[in-house]
């Protein structure tokens, strides 16, 4: 933990960490103010992490808790084909550990450099015990090309970019308590805490003429019934087809590793649903970020807003729901 400053020199570090984006506009009046973008939507989001409900300080380094803390309002983002812009960070720590903020601000900004955000803004107060880091976010996207949720048109397919499940793995093998000594764990743990969120593929998908994508948070199982739901169709998924983290399969077993893609959530990929003459060109489109896999269809065989999921010819029951908050 960094040693802990007071409360001016706290912010003044905060602000030098986070720089000043090239308009001048950065840290440190009442409100942070930027100009609209000409002809782009601004497209807002907010995330909060609650210490012993969404992480533990055990098994996350602060600055990995940083990390993520962007990384999933960049994800929501990216659901809705939209690019990053600037963000306000809101932390609350107890004061015995106040040294915390910095290091959570490092993980924070690294994310923000390497993804072109700006940190122009936020709030840093006392928490009688939990630490609790909120990231909002505002990107912007092209008004005409935005990707929502009730945009699914039965005759779609259904695709997704990356691997589902290596997050959830990660947790898996973190409280079965086996977690850092095998090697082989650690693209799993990568997953689980320095998501990328799929910013690139999200706009790709956008300009390529899809309108319909959520980003994978609470388990596929669960964002495949929100799209269902949300467009009004009947999704039918093929659970054989889901892509699988390879270090999943091999240090929990396939039927174990296709449950966690199904039910686990945390894999922060897109799920999205597009007209099949578009296939080949996606996949040329989300080769750098992530890649294209056809796991199922929208179709007038499942009821409207239902999703049926496949496996060895028979229709499963997923025995865990996605994660729910409360
Ligand atoms: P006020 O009391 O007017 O809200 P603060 O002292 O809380 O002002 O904040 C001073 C400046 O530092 C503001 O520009 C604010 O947005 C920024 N700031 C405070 N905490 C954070 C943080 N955790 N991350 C980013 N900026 C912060
Ligand atoms: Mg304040």
């Amino acid at each position: 933990m960094t040693e802990a400053p007071g409360e001016f020199e706290l912010i003044a570090r905060l602000a030098a960490l986070f720089g000043t984006p090239p308009d001048g506009l950065g840290i440190g009046d009442d409100a942070a103010t930027w100009p609209p973008d000409a002809g782009s939507i601004a497209v807002a989001t907010t995330d909060m992490l609650v210490e012993g409900v969404h992480f533990r300080l055990d098994w996350t380094s602060p600055e990995d808790l940083g990390w993520k803390a962007l990384a999933v309002s960049l994800s929501d983002l990216a659901a809705m084909g939209a690019g990053p812009g600037r963000a306000l960070v809101s932390i609350a720590v107890d004061a015995a550990r106040r040294g915390l903020v910095l290091d959570v601000a490092r993980g924070l900004q690294s994310l923000a450099a390497r993804t072109g955000t700006w940190i122009v803004g936020g709030d840093t107060v006392r928490s009688p015990g939990p630490l609790v880091v909120n990231v909002a976010l505002v990107g912007r996207a092209d008004p005409a090309r935005l990707l929502r949720r009730d945009a699914a048109r039965v005759g779609d397919l259904v695709g997704v970019t990356g691997v589902l499940g290596a997050a959830s793995a990660a947790l898996a093998l973190l409280s079965g308590g086996s977690a850092p000594p095998d090697p082989a764990a650690a693209p799993l743990l990568a997953a689980l805490h320095r998501p990328l969120a799929r910013l690139v593929a999200g706009q790709r998908l956008a300009s390529g003429g899809v309108r319909c994508a959520i980003d994978i948070s609470d388990g596929l199982a669960s964002e495949a019934l929100h799209l269902a739901r949300a467009s009004g169709v009947g999704m039918e998924i093929d659970v054989e087809a889901v892509p699988l983290a390879p270090a999943a399969v091999q240090l929990l077993g396939v039927r174990r590793s296709r449950e966690l893609a199904m039910t686990g959530g945390e894999d922060y990929e897109l799920l999205f649903t597009f007209d099949p003459r578009l296939r080949a060109e996606l996949a040329t489109d989300l080769a750098t970020d992530g890649g294209l896999t056809v796991i199922g269809e929208v179709t007038d065989r499942v009821p409207p807003g239902s999703a049926r999921f496949v496996e060895a010819g028979r229709a499963i029951d997923l025995a865990e729901p996605g994660y729910v908050a409360f």
